[in-house]
């Protein structure tokens, strides 16, 4: 594990977390989602945090937060037990409302995943990422998430942001989500990771644009490698999504 790489990263969030607080990510963000904190009420916690994990790839962080806050007012109590009497037709309903796109995919696997938390696991969030991984459209980022959240387990979550901005800035090189994800796990100090992902985040949501990088305006230009150069160079140089990448 590089030590030069770690101080890079502690950097990057430090002058993000004090440049940036208004990103969507830090007010709409995963975090934020549920209404109570994880000690309050273990279960409606991660129950809340797997529709908030759930419903955010593809989607910014405001609507799935509203989508969010729909859902959890418009089934009383918002319980499993509730949940699992529901059918595909009135999260589609609450989805579209909302104004959430895939709502037709998205309350489909939202019924199987429900169906199977109560078969198979209790009523509640399953207890590894592998067993995560086995509910109805739940890919790595969307486990590593959920682990992070609900169970305290330290996993890189890393999104089209994580990956391009990452990238840039020289942290990794990696073309796809996937070799990212196994790049940090191998690389960059666990306790780091939460606050990793959501700086990216914060500066792909803010400055560092997929199509044009507003590298004047950004705090952490001078240690960034793409920035100091004052990109954009080649496009061939930067780490472009594939759609592999943007499984969920
Ligand atoms: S300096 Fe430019 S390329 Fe680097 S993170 Fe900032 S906006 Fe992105």
């Amino acid at each position: 594990m590089s030590s030069t790489l770690n101080q890079k990263v502690s950097k990057i969030i430090s002058i993000v977390k004090e440049s940036t607080p208004d990103a969507p990510v830090f007010k709409h963000g995963a975090t934020s989602i549920p209404t109570v904190k994880p000690d309050e009420d273990p279960k409606l916690y991660r129950l809340q945090s797997f529709f908030g994990a759930k419903l955010s790839p593809q989607s910014k962080d405001g609507v799935t937060y509203a989508t969010c806050r729909r859902l959890f007012s418009a089934f009383e109590p918002f319980t499993i037990e509730t949940l699992s009497k529901a059918t595909e037709a009135e999260f589609e309903k609450i989805l579209i409302d909302a104004r959430h796109g895939f709502a037709k995919t998205h309350s489909r696997q939202i019924v199987a995943a429900i169906k199977k938390m109560v078969e198979d696991f209790g009523g509640d969030l399953p207890r590894t990422r592998e067993e995560m991984m086995t509910l109805q459209g739940v890919g790595p980022k969307v486990a590593n998430l959920l682990m992070q959240l609900c169970w305290n387990e330290k996993h890189m979550v890393v999104d089209t942001h994580c990956l391009r901005v990452g990238s840039r800035i020289g942290i990794h090189s990696c073309k796809t989500a996937e070799k990212a994800m196994d790049f940090f796990e191998k690389n960059v100090d666990r306790d780091l990771f939460e606050d990793l992902s959501v700086c990216l985040i914060a500066l792909g949501q803010t400055v560092c644009k997929s199509q044009n990088p507003q590298c004047g305006e950004c705090p952490v230009k001078e240690i960034c490698n793409f920035g100091k150069n004052k990109g954009p160079k080649k496009k061939e140089e930067e780490a472009v999504p594939t759609k592999k990448s943007r499984r969920e």
